[in-house]
């Protein structure tokens, strides 16, 4: 398929984004351009392509995903190599789970070579909105929504895949510090048989009320348990977990429809074992989690997503009170794994996974 191009007719000056490019925070400020893809199924399809200026997208009032909520997203960063070319990390994985999303909530699936076409032009595009500053990279955010004008309940038969972009520093304030996590003890993610493991609005939309009541009681994240016992750990709002024993063993809830199936989980496995070290996916309860950090049988426990990369968990506050992982600051394990992925993902370590794409 053919992009239309439009440059902008009048781009953020350079001076304007170099000062963005020195602090930009996390999805604060967007670059120049959008990349725009129609589907309709009465045109056959995905039929229309472009890239011009990010700018207001007028939608009708009507339209169901505004009603009904159909819509997926992906996240994933290009990252700055030391020869100042761009790369993008497992980006094929993204596109495979952009379609696995998108079957869940019964839209068309997007080719991934057009997937990949449109990051491709995008970041050819925006290229100089890649910071340089520690932690930076250009965040590419991939979305699908349903167009329709029609409040009938069924799958729309008309869709916009939008791609936009934002420079990013770290995503926590303070470098990777440990965060404070809040077991959510009234409210669940995900249910059996339900979304979780697609990549779409409404599991944020959901996750809001018990993550400002994290916020509310001084945590930074919620942990949330699965909605039958609500005794087994699945993830975080937009992050999956992982637990370090003493014996050189690490846990990771498995994948049985309710947890996202993070590209970080995935590849932080394989770079584990790469340690030497026996990666189990397996339940771990609540109850065992406390009972083993209390005990100091469980020396970490990391919370990884691309967004934040891997980070510690320092303490948990539950139902039953609150306990402290190890020394309650960044585990060791974590901040190895943190460097080694951050390395492979800017070139500076062998990609032997063939995990990084050079643009
Ligand atoms: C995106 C996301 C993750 C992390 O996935 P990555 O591919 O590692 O970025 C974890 N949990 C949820 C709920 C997510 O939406």
């Amino acid at each position: 398929m053919e992009f239309k191009h439009t440059s902008h007719p009048s781009p953020l000056g350079t001076d304007a984004r170099a000062q963005i490019l020195t602090d930009p925070g996390f999805g604060k400020h967007f670059t120049d351009h959008m990349v725009v893809i129609d589907y309709d199924a009465a045109k056959g399809g995905w039929h229309q392509a472009s890239i011009g200026p990010r700018e207001p997208i007028s939608l009708d009032p009507a339209a169901s995903v505004l009603h009904y909520a159909q819509e997926v997203f992906e996240g994933m960063k290009a990252y700055k190599q030391e020869d100042d070319t761009l790369s993008l990390f497992r980006p094929e994985a993204n596109a495979a789970r952009f379609n696995a999303s998108a079957r869940r909530m019964a839209m068309p699936e997007l080719p991934e070579e057009l997937f990949m076409e449109s990051i491709r032009q995008l970041v050819a595009a925006d290229k100089d909105w890649v910071p340089t500053i520690e932690g930076g990279a250009l965040y590419l955010r991939p979305f699908m929504f349903a167009s329709e004008a029609f409040l009938g309940v069924r799958p729309a038969t008309q869709y916009k895949y939008i791609l936009i972009a934002c420079p990013v520093g770290g995503y926590f304030k303070s470098g990777a510090p440990a965060v404070k996590i809040w077991v959510s003890r009234d409210y669940v993610r995900a249910a059996p048989g339900g979304t979780g493991a697609a990549k779409t609005g409404g599991n944020y939309a959901a996750s809001l009320v018990p993550q400002a009541e994290a916020t509310a009681n001084g945590c930074d994240q919620v942990v949330f348990l699965d909605a039958v016992e609500r005794k087994w750990i699945e993830e975080l709002g937009g992050m999956n977990l992982f637990f370090v024993f003493d014996d050189g063993s690490v846990v990771t809830p498995p994948l049985t429809g309710t947890i996202l199936p993070g590209i970080t989980r995935d590849s932080l496995i394989q770079l584990i074992r790469e340690e030497g070290l026996q990666v189990r996916e397996e339940p771990y309860s609540i109850d065992q989690w406390r009972a083993d950090a209390t005990m100091g049988r469980l020396t970490e426990t990391m919370a990884c997503g691309t967004a934040a990369v891997v980070t510690s968990v320092g303490t948990v506050t539950g139902p039953d009170g609150d306990f402290t992982i190890g020394t309650g600051g960044p585990g060791q394990l974590t901040t190895k794994l943190r460097e080694r992925l951050v390395a492979i993902q800017k070139g500076e370590a062998k990609d032997s996974y063939g995990w990084v794409t050079k643009l």
